[in-house]
């Protein structure tokens, strides 16, 4: 049987919020069958949870935000991705964050360092059989016309496929790849997608913090890139690593639907709002989707049966 995962103990983390500037304490706690992940702001007067599913997602913009059933006044923790695309590369269904502010720390803008937290602490494998949400009908969203154009889909597809293609008007992103290809079920997310940085133009950083946004971000945590080139002395971690940030942030976005997926994803330009718009539109269509668990593990994708903490 393919069985739910948590964490075998407790672990912490310390970094700043890439927005809020602020620095952040997390503790990462296994948390029993059926529980999915859930956020605690424990800095509140009475602590609040904030489970991980797709309709307490309540901004998209810079990036995955949730609040208590998504009222974008509630108490929020915002910039979740990273650590959610950590834990579906390891395959954890159930954890506990506690967090003292609402975003996560960005620590190296990738999910290298969530990947390395996590694994320290350990995988524990739970009682329960692991329930997959399957795609059994095609949903496409869709956003603009011509240049703006940007779309994302979710097909049928035993197993779990992401596809992205990026389209940048920059010398030095347009210089890398920018389509790639990722089978989950390759084991190779730790390796291939998980050291990805999240990146930025040196003009549109200088209008959010004008702004008041990305006061935490630096070389640091992102790649930089001015009209022509990348700025970090060190250069790149992957010749594409712009498209492969572009796959650790679906594969985040992705797993607030709280369960893995069986599906072929594909987008083209699309981000934060559109994977979200996603989730909704197959939500919203009960015929296109069901639960399965594999009690038989040959009956499961290539690959699923030793996702593992080897990963
Ligand atoms: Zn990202």
């Amino acid at each position: 049987m393919l069985q739910q995962r948590t964490l075998k103990s407790l672990t912490r983390a310390v970094g700043v919020g890439i927005h809020s500037g602020q620095r952040v304490e997390l503790t990462l706690r296994p948390a029993a069958p059926d529980t999915g992940i859930v956020f605690r702001r424990v800095d509140l007067n009475t602590p609040v949870d904030i489970p991980v599913r797709t309709d307490t997602v309540c901004d998209t913009r810079m990036a995955t935000t949730i609040s208590p059933n998504g009222d974008p006044g509630g108490p929020k923790v915002q910039t979740i991705e990273h650590l959610l695309s950590a834990c579906a590369g390891l395959g954890l269904d159930n954890l506990y964050v506690d967090i003292n502010a609402d975003e996560v720390p960005i620590l190296d803008g990738s999910a290298a360092s969530f990947v390395y937290l996590l694994q320290s602490a350990g995988i524990e494998l739970q009682k329960e059989p692991k329930k997959f949400l399957r795609v059994k009908k095609t949903v496409e969203v869709r956003q603009g016309e011509g240049k703006r154009l940007m779309w994302a889909r979710l097909a049928p597809h035993h197993g779990y496929t992401l596809s992205f293609e990026i389209e940048f008007d920059n010398p030095a992103v347009s210089a890398t790849g920018q389509q790639y290809v990722f089978d989950m079920g390759s084991g190779q997310y730790k390796r291939e997608i998980a050291r990805a940085r999240t990146f930025g133009m040196t003009s549109d950083i200088e209008l959010m913090r004008s702004r008041g946004l990305t006061l935490g971000g630096s070389m640091d945590n992102a790649i930089v890139v001015d009209d022509y080139r990348v700025l970090n002395a060190d250069g790149l971690r992957y010749d594409d690593e712009f498209v492969k940030h572009k796959i650790l942030d679906a594969i985040g976005d992705m797993q607030v639907v709280g369960h893995p997926l069986l599906a072929a994803y594909t987008s083209f330009k699309g981000g934060h709002a559109l994977n979200n718009k996603l989730l909704r539109a197959l939500l919203a269509d009960e015929t296109a989707y069901d639960y399965v668990t594999f009690e038989d593990e040959a009956k499961a994708p290539q690959g699923f049966a030793k996702l593992a903490p080897a990963w």
